[in-house]
């Protein structure tokens, strides 16, 4: 089979079927939203068993929200980071940090809200660490790379092709008018630079960001470049 990536979008969020010698998902996506990657894998004539992983790229209920569900309906392993894992055992909604003032006001009452609330939990089948892990064992030639900042187990998905699938780690749906950026809140700012650093230095050609339209890399390096 040659290299297929198809978008799987809801509203603003996306998830992401690649295939190669093997099927994977890339995010679970918003609670309840399950029958949707249900659909499409019907559409493409993939039977949900041959589905083997499902990467969360970070712990966010956006993210992580319908992992359960695409657990109990492909029974993928599940994989994330160790330092995000809590979150989506737990169900935990984690509220990332708003940068600027704007954050400062409206931070707080989201804190709150979010605290209320759960997502259905999921347990982690695989741990990932900070070396990263290699897919080759999944049927897919490339390997998924800790590129913190966003949150503190953010991970991102590099084909050896030159795709990465970055999760929050920015993309074209965050910087003002909807230009490449970096997300607006996260964990910390200078690490989400770095590890943009990283995914230039190892080569990525073209960003599937976590929301918003892919992009190539070439624009995001551009709007980064005039940022620090
Ligand atoms: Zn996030
Ligand atoms: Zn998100």
């Amino acid at each position: 089979m040659t290299l297929q990536i198809h978008t799987i979008t809801i509203g603003a969020f996306n998830r992401y079927l690649v295939g190669d010698e093997g099927w994977i998902l890339i995010d679970a996506g918003i609670p309840y939203t399950a029958g949707r990657v249900e659909r499409t894998l019907a559409w493409l004539g993939v039977d949900p068993r041959e589905v083997r992983l499902i990467l969360l790229t970070h712990g966010h209920i956006d993210h992580a929200g319908s992992a359960s569900a695409l657990q109990r309906l492909t029974g993928a392993s599940v994989a994330i980071h160790e330092r995000d894992r809590a979150w989506v055992e737990s169900g935990y909604v984690a509220v990332p940090r708003m940068w600027g003032r704007v954050g400062q006001i409206a931070g707080r009452p989201i804190e709150w809200i979010a605290r209320a609330m759960r997502f259905p939990p999921v347990q982690a089948d695989v741990v990932i660490g900070d070396a990263g892990l290699s897919l080759e064992s999944y049927g897919i030639h490339g390997r998924v790379i800790h590129t913190p900042g966003h949150t503190r187990g953010s991970v991102s998905l590099l084909l050896e092709s030159g795709e990465a699938f970055v999760g929050d780690l920015g993309g074209g749906a965050h910087g003002p008018g909807r230009k490449p950026g970096i997300p607006p809140a996260g964990n910390d700012r200078n690490q989400i630079l770095a590890s943009w650093e990283r995914l230039f230095r190892e080569g990525v050609t073209t960003i599937y960001p976590g929301h918003g339209p892919l992009l190539p890399a070439s624009a995001m390096r551009a709007a980064l470049d005039v940022r620090i």
